[in-house]
C-alpha cells in the first residue's frame, strides 16, 4: 500500500482520486471508484436542481460504504446557477469530502468547516494555490496545462507546476492532467506530489456512463486530438477536437468573438448528447491530453489495480537500477 499525506486525509485505500467531471461524475462511477480505493467526486451541476443532486448522493451512498465526495465547480456558465443551492445540498447531506474549481471557494469555507468538511481545491496556478492553503483548504489539486477541461491562462505544464506547487506550500498536493497509469503516478511522488487525479482516463471505464461511441473514440485518439476553446474569452477549456470544437476555434481565430457567437456551439446540453448518443460531432466534450495514453476500457477495479501494480513495479526496478 502507497501511504500519504492524501491517503491518511481522505481515508482512503490509494491515492488516486477521480476528479468531478460534468456530465460523468455519477453515482455508478463514483461508488466503482470508492469500492476500489480511490476517491471520486460526485459533480453537483451535473444535476439540473440542488434536489436532484440530493437524490445523487444517497443513490452513491447505496452503492458504497467508502469514502466519496463532492465536486463544486464555479466557472460562468449560460443559465446562471445557485452555488449557495448546491453548497447547502452537500453540507445537509453529510457529505465530508469537497473538490472545489474554478474559483476562489472561499464564500463556501465557513459552512464547509463547520460541518468537519475536508476541502480540496483544484488550482492552475501557484498563486491560486497559496491562496487556497491561506483561506484554510486540506489539501489542493494541481491542475497542469495537459489537462481537460480548463487548464487557466498560464499554460504551464504539470513536470514544472506540480514541484513548484509543491515547494510553496505545506498542504498537500494532488497531480492532475496527463495522469493514465502507473508511470505518472511515479512521476508524480518523485515531483513530491502525494497522490494523482484522473478525468478523462477513468471517461473510458465500463462504469461511465458514456456512450461506447465515446469510449471507442478514446482508445482509437492520440495526444494531438484534443483543442483548446475560449482562450480569447480567458476561460480556456481542452475539449476533444472535433467538428465543433473545430468551428469555435475558427471563430475565435476571426478576433473579438462574444461568448454569444459561441453559446449555441458550445452549450453543455449540447456535449450531453455526444456523451448519452454517440453522435460524436454534436457538441463539445471535454478531454486531456491524456487521451494518448489510452487504449482500453478497464474497469475502476482493474484500472486502479494495475496503476499501483505499475506504480510498484518502477518504484521496486529504480530501487534496483541504482548502485553505489
Ligand atoms: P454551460 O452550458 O453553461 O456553458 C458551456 C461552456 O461555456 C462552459 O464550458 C462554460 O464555462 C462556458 N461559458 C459559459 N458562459 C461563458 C461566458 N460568459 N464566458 C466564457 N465562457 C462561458 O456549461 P455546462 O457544460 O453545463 O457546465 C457547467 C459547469 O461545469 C461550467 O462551469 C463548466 O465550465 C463546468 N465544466 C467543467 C469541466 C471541467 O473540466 N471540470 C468540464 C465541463 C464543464
Amino acid at each position: 500500500m502507497l501511504k500519504t499525506r492524501i491517503t491518511e486525509l481522505f481515508g482512503i485505500r490509494h491515492p488516486i482520486l477521480m476528479g468531478g467531471m460534468q456530465w460523468v461524475s455519477l453515482a455508478e462511477l463514483v461508488a466503482a471508484v470508492a469500492n476500489a480505493g480511490g476517491l471520486g467526486f460526485l459533480t453537483a451541476l451535473s444535476h439540473d436542481t440542488p434536489e436532484r443532486f440530493a437524490e445523487e448522493i444517497e443513490r452513491t451512498r447505496a452503492l458504497t460504504d467508502q469514502p466519496f465526495g463532492a465536486n463544486l465547480t464555479i466557472l460562468p456558465t449560460l443559465k446562471p446557477v445557485s452555488y449557495e443551492a448546491y453548497a447547502r445540498v452537500i453540507v445537509d447531506s453529510g457529505i465530508k469530502l469537497v473538490e472545489t474549481a474554478g474559483r476562489n471557494p472561499e464564500p463556501f469555507l465557513p459552512a464547509f468547516k463547520a460541518a468537519g468538511i475536508k476541502v480540496i481545491h483544484k488550482c492552475t496556478s501557484i498563486r491560486h494555490a497559496k491562496k487556497a492553503q491561506a483561506i484554510g483548504c486540506d489539501a489542493v489539486t494541481i491542475d497542469g496545462f495537459e489537462c481537460a477541461g480548463h487548464p487557466g491562462e498560464d499554460d504551464v505544464p504539470g513536470l514544472v507546476l506540480i514541484p513548484r506547487a509543491v515547494d510553496e506550500l505545506d498542504v498537500p498536493v494532488v497531480a492532475c492532467g496527463g495522469f493514465g497509469d502507473g508511470r505518472g503516478l511515479v512521476a508524480a511522488l518523485s515531483l513530491g506530489a502525494e497522490g494523482i487525479a484522473m478525468g478523462t482516463r477513468f471517461m473510458a471505464t465500463v462504469e461511465a456512463k458514456v456512450h461506447d461511441n465515446v469510449k471507442a473514440t478514446m482508445v482509437n485518439s492520440n495526444e494531438r486530438n484534443t483543442a483548446l476553446i475560449f482562450r480569447t474569452l480567458h476561460n480556456t477549456a481542452r475539449v476533444y477536437r472535433n467538428a465543433v470544437a473545430q468551428k469555435v476555434v475558427d471563430i475565435e481565430a476571426t478576433g473579438n468573438a462574444k461568448i454569444e457567437d459561441v453559446a449555441p456551439l458550445v452549450s453543455g446540453k449540447r456535449g450531453k448528447v455526444v456523451l448519452d448518443d454517440g453522435d460524436m460531432d454534436h457538441g463539445i466534450w471535454t478531454a486531456g491530453l491524456v487521451i494518448g495514453l489510452i487504449d482500453d476500457i478497464p474497469t475502476c477495479a482493474e484500472l486502479i489495480d494495475r496503476i499501483i501494480g505499475q506504480a510498484k513495479e518502477r518504484i521496486d526496478r529504480l530501487n534496483t537500477a541504482w548502485v553505489s
